[in-house]
């Protein structure tokens, strides 16, 4: 028996997700956000069953992420660096870089002026996320001179928005209003704006390109709400041993469980070394026909225990679900261990075998 996780991840699901979020987004055109190894679940895979369903844009962080994603998915889609190039490295010219600061339109614009050829590049303006981005002081800069933009062949004007997935949020309407006020000062440039929640806040966000992440992964972009999106995900793992212990008897690490009753405990070969969270401790369950195996005692770095005793068929080698399918979702156990599915999905580790398929 090979006792390691195997996370088994639907291309099929993340396909059908892009197809939904630009039917919402038509006219304009949906991007696919695939930084951090498209979160977690592999952008070698991902990013070519985007292009599959017809997606033509993407987003990287990193500009060595860009690179070896250029290499996937070959010349003809437009590829993205959201942290920009290093001030004064070229960079690669097979990739665009996300423009996040006035500086960085000057090296780029002057770049591009002196090799007489424009570069490409995506202009970022901050709009309340004092993250990245030109702030308004710059933006009133550039307002006031459209000649620091020679050189450059702008393909999008975007910004980010820092609330969407709290659709009341104040902040969202204010971003909207500064975006379109400070797009309206600069020469008419494409737009890009929404993130996965975005898509769901209405028409004031619709733009020439949303760019979704999480939601294209099944995360819920309408936290509260139902879940629009296809699951994506499902974690499973054989069980490795079980045992019987009496009551009164304590499980794991600072024998935070103790059994009530004479028990079964099956070990499971995940742990927080595979970003099964240690804050999950007590609070994950596993699905097996049926049942759900409650989590006992603390989440350990290779290793995780359930509770079997009300799964008496169950024996080492049988495989239970821990993610997806009956067992929580991603964005459950988020909400279990107090962070978000993002980070779930990123925290996964390089044990688990990735399998790719449908269903
Ligand atoms: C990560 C990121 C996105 C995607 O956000 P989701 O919430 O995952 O849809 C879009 N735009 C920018 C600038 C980002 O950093």
């Amino acid at each position: 028996m090979d006792p390691s996780a195997i996370l088994h991840i639907d291309l099929a699901a993340i396909a059908e997700n892009w197809r939904l979020l630009a039917a919402r987004a038509a006219p304009g055109a949906v991007a696919g956000v695939v930084k951090a190894n498209a979160y977690g679940l592999g952008a070698d895979r991902v990013a070519p069953a985007l292009h599959a369903a017809g997606c033509r844009h993407f987003f990287v962080a990193h500009l060595a992420e860009g690179i070896v994603l250029r290499e996937t998915l070959g010349p003809g889609p437009m590829i993205a660096v959201l942290n920009g190039f290093a001030p004064g490295a070229d960079g690669d010219a097979a990739l665009v870089p996300v423009l996040n600061s006035l500086g960085d339109v000057h090296s780029h614009a002057a770049a591009g002026r002196s090799a007489g050829q424009a570069r490409r590049a995506l202009l970022h303006l901050d709009t309340g996320m004092a993250r990245l981005g030109l702030d308004a002081a710059e933006q009133a800069r550039l307002a006031a001179d459209h000649s620091l933009l020679a050189g450059l062949d702008l393909l999008y004007v975007m910004t980010h928005l820092a609330c969407a997935d709290e659709a009341d949020h104040a902040l969202n309407t204010e971003q909207a209003a500064r975006f379109a006020r400070a797009c309206a000062a600069l020469p008419k440039l494409r737009r890009s704006f929404a993130n996965s929640s975005g898509l769901f806040l209405g028409s004031d966000y619709a733009s020439d390109l949303s760019r979704p992440g999480c939601a294209l992964y099944g995360i819920n972009p309408t936290p509260g709400a139902p879940n629009p999106m296809r699951q994506v995900l499902r974690l499973e793992a054989p069980v490795l041993q079980i045992r019987d212990i009496p009551a009164g008897a304590s499980v794991g690490y600072g024998a935070s469980f103790v059994a009530a009753r004479p028990s079964r405990i099956a070990t499971i070969a995940v742990g927080y070394a595979d970003g099964y969270l240690r804050s999950l401790s007590g609070q994950g369950g596993a699905a097996y026909r049926g049942l759900i195996l409650p989590m006992v005692g603390r989440v350990s770095m290779d290793l995780i225990t359930l509770d079997v005793t009300d799964a008496p068929g169950l024996v080492p080698g049988d495989t239970v679900t821990l993610i997806g399918g009956a067992a929580p979702s991603p964005d459950d156990l988020a909400a279990r261990a107090g962070t978000i599915g993002y980070e779930i999905l990123t925290s996964f580790g390089a044990r688990y075998r990735r399998a790719y398929g449908a269903g």
